[in-house]
């Protein structure tokens, strides 16, 4: 017997459930054998990998080669360029798969909701982010960087990731595979600072010491930070956090020590500070910030406010899953509604599209091991459900260009080959040249022959 199972999705999440579905079905007490297909809405595996990590982070990237050898497995096959929700429905993926395992990430930015936070020149991390790594939903946003001062909101390691590619000189980008008009226009920004704005303490703050200890060792940017914003110590924190956030504030210890006039580029760690209001007529001009304080973990705004000058704000306040219709959702937490990751019988979520956006890539590990012995434990395989078969043919009625793992590696390839060995890849950013990509690599193919 096989059990037939479709992931949707292929970023980590999606890869790690694949995975462990895999390791299960080898086990020699194993039930049955495993089809599974990964579907994804883009022609390019790896969700998160490829276009959320920084483009300066390229060791991060390597994960991906794990993934590549579990999609090139007998049992699993890529479906790129499938939009589940519009070429496919949830309903009609139960009718012909086993099990069915939502892995969409969180792609959407959460909202400030604060007087403001629509105009032009407030641009959600989710968006910015996916700009300068060549998202095709994003890769046109073309942000407005003429100018001196920006705004970055949230202390946590997006939050880092954005204000650091924003710091970053061309030379540092070079050899990356950022967005070239991304590198460019940020060359040409005239921004000389840089906000980081918590809006509790520096104990609070969720970055990591290994991403914050970056801002120290930039071209053309200094790290600072006021030393009357610092505790002493760490005293309070948590056991299992105690040793992070005491290396944190070792490292903001230092950058107070810091001189703005040491580096063109300023940026500045701002804490206990909540926003409260975007300024400005037609575009941002500024942004209102409330003096908090936090008592065992809580904040409590002050009453007092103060005004930064900036002409950009930046949330990066935390993302959310989008919806699919039918599927129900968790509209506070922004996630969908499961029970241990069990949307309803044969239906799960897995990553961040089950438990939020948090933790690191390698977190996704355990939520797919924890989804594939679901599947074992709760779903039965039934041959009258078609899988693969069933998706192909009503794919092809509908006319989608399917984009298989193959196809993915002509893409890839020439990528590569267009980078020119001054980076990893020159990422397309149209989904048609994608497509073209591959229609040209099979066309060379068919004229060899
Ligand atoms: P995060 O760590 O949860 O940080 C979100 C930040 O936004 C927090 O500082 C939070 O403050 C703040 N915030 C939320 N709502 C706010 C509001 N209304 N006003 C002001 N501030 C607000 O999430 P993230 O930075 O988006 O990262 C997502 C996950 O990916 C994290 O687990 C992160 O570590 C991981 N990641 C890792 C790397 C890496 O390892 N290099 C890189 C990027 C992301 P409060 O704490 O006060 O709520």
């Amino acid at each position: 017997m096989t059990y037939k199972i479709a992931v949707i999705g292929s970023g980590p999440a999606g890869f790690y459930t694949a995975e462990a579905i895999l390791k299960l079905a080898d086990a020699p007490e194993a039930p049955a054998t495993v089809e599974i297909d990964i579907i994804e809405c883009l022609p390019t595996p790896f969700g998160l990998v490829r276009y959320g990590v920084a483009p300066d982070h390229q060791s991060i990237k390597t994960v991906a080669r794990a993934f590549d050898r579990t999609a090139r497995a007998d049992a699993v096959r890529f479906f790129g360029n499938v939009r589940v929700g519009q070429d496919v429905s949830i309903g009609e993926l139960l009718e012909l798969y086993d099990a069915v395992v939502l892995a969409t990430g969180a792609a959407l930015d959460r909202q400030l909701g604060i007087p403001g936070d629509g105009l032009p020149g407030v641009i959600g991390s989710a968006a910015f982010v996916g700009w300068y790594n060549c998202h095709p939903d994003h890769v046109g946003l073309d942000p407005d960087l003429d100018v001196r001062a920006v705004a970055v909101i949230g202390v946590g390691n997006v939050a880092l990731d954005v204000a650091r590619l924003i710091a970053r000189s061309p030379a540092e980008l070079a050899g990356t595979d950022t967005h070239p008009e991304a590198v460019a226009a940020l060359g040409r920004s005239p921004v000389r600072d840089i906000y980081i704005i918590g809006r509790r303490g520096p104990l609070e703050a969720t970055f990591t010491p290994q991403e914050l200890k970056e801002f120290g060792e930039m071209e053309r940017a200094v790290a600072l930070v006021d030393a009357a914003q610092l505790p002493g110590d760490a005293a309070g924190v948590p056991e299992k956090e105690f040793t992070a956030k005491k290396k944190n504030l070792a490292i903001l210890q230092d950058y107070a020590r810091n001189r703005g006039d040491e580096k063109p580029v300023r940026v500045h760690f701002l804490f206990h500070a909540r926003p409260v209001g975007i300024l400005g007529g037609e575009h941002v001009a500024g942004i209102r910030l409330e003096r908090t304080v936090v008592e065992d973990g809580r904040l409590t705004g002050t009453g007092e406010t103060f005004t930064l000058d900036v002409g950009l704000v930046v949330p990066a306040i935390g993302y959310r899953t989008a919806q699919i219709s039918d599927v129900p959702f968790n509209e506070d937490h922004g996630h969908f509604e499961t029970r241990d990751g069990q949307v309803r019988p044969r239906l799960y979520a897995a990553g961040w599209a089950r438990r939020g956006p948090t933790g690191t890539i390698g977190t996704n590990k355990s939520d797919g091991q924890a989804i594939a012995r679901h599947i074992f434990d709760e779903c039965t395989p039934d041959p009258a459900r078609q899988g693969r078969r069933g998706l192909r043919a009503l794919l092809a009625a509908r006319k989608v260009e399917v984009v298989s793992f193959t196809d993915w590696q002509l893409i890839d390839a020439a990528e590569v080959e267009a980078a020119q060995g001054q980076g990893p890849r020159l990422k397309f950013t149209q989904v048609d040249d994608m497509l073209q990509a591959v229609h040209a690599a099979a066309g060379d193919k068919d004229a060899a022959k």
